[in-house]
């Protein structure tokens, strides 16, 4: 009975899901609040539920996070924001979770509620401090059947349906978009210098509507051009401005260090990467390894608790997630 009960709220949750998503486009804050407040209710784990919570609390509040959804749904293209919807919200948030579950009730721990992946070293870029360049020439690409064994595995036995994709570069591998469209119900969150982007490369992407390329810059023209090279700049908006055309769902990875830390956390900043299409970004903080590292980058203990404050700032105020 308890079975029967438990496929009800799921098969429940699965058409609550595509309604969802069918919704989100033009649906008003106050509709949205209450597919969230349904979604509480027979949301069958507390996590689940207390997600769903404070879903419901984001739309009836109007907090910026309510109007970043707005910016979702009007400026990513239709197949890629249901993409993200359904694959990087419910499956991975929502319906992963009874998976988790069964995994720790057997294992006795949770699974983690992501994978990142360093799928190769190779690299079209040398930047100053980069560990990979540690082992590009010495580490062979990871093996395309063993990747599709740890996705399907993580995916079936663990509900992770989040997958981080990481290098060196990975879109140096032309493999992997197949894998990506393979696992479609799977969410792809790519670190990439992005250069290698071009229109076919964004065409497949915004075709395939779960891959989502995460920008390397390290502040605006001048801070990026410094470590990335002269003209990385506009190399990298020029992909930004194309993926934008093309509605992909996207955003920036920033290493912030003692130079640069206080542009990459500013409203001036992130006002910039929100006009060039951003809808999310990540920041990483300097640590002196790899290909020359140097200490005298590293944030002071100043300037991290700046950093922590402006970022907080920054998600209270703008309809960016970050
Ligand atoms: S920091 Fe990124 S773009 Fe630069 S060399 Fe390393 S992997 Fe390549």
């Amino acid at each position: 009975m308890v079975r029967i009960i438990e496929s009800g709220k799921k098969y429940i949750a699965k058409k609550l899901a595509n309604q969802a998503v069918k919704l989100f486009g033009s649906a008003s804050p106050k509709t949205l609040a209450r597919l969230s407040s349904l979604l509480e209710r027979i949301a069958s784990t507390k996590d689940a539920k207390e997600i769903a919570a404070n879903m419901r609390k984001m739309f009836e509040t109007n907090h910026p996070m309510a109007r970043w959804f707005r910016r979702v749904a009007k400026e990513v293209s239709p197949k890629c924001r249901d993409g993200f919807i359904s694959t990087a919200i419910m499956n991975s948030m929502f319906l992963g979770l009874p998976i988790r579950m069964k995994f720790k009730n057997e294992e006795g721990f949770y699974p983690p509620n992501l994978i990142v992946i360093s799928v190769t070293m190779r690299c079209n870029f040398k930047c100053p401090g980069c560990w990979a360049m540690e082992y590009s020439s010495k580490t062979p690409d990871l093996d395309i059947n063993l990747l599709d064994k740890v996705i399907r595995e993580g995916r079936d036995e663990m509900g992770i349906y989040f997958w981080t994709i990481t290098g060196g570069e990975p879109f140096v591998r032309k493999d992997l978009l197949d894998l990506y469209e393979k696992y479609h119900d799977c969410f792809f969150h790519i670190y990439t210098n992005g250069v290698l982007i071009n229109d076919e490369v964004a065409d497949r992407i915004a075709r395939l509507g779960n891959v989502a390329p995460m920008i390397s810059v390290e502040g605006l023209k001048e801070a990026t051009d410094r470590r990335r090279g002269e003209g990385a700049w506009d190399r990298i908006t020029a992909v930004m401005k194309r993926l934008k055309e093309h509605g992909v769902f996207f955003g920036f990875s920033a290493t912030s260090t003692r130079q640069n830390v206080e542009e990459t956390t500013s409203e001036k900043f992130i006002d910039k990467m929100m006009e060039l299409g951003c809808m999310n970004g990540w920041y990483f903080q300097y640590i002196p390894i790899g290909n020359n590292p140097n200490p005298n980058l590293m944030l002071t203990p100043e300037q991290r608790e700046m950093s922590r404050k402006n970022v907080y700032h920054l998600r209270e105020t703008k309809p960016f997630l970050e």
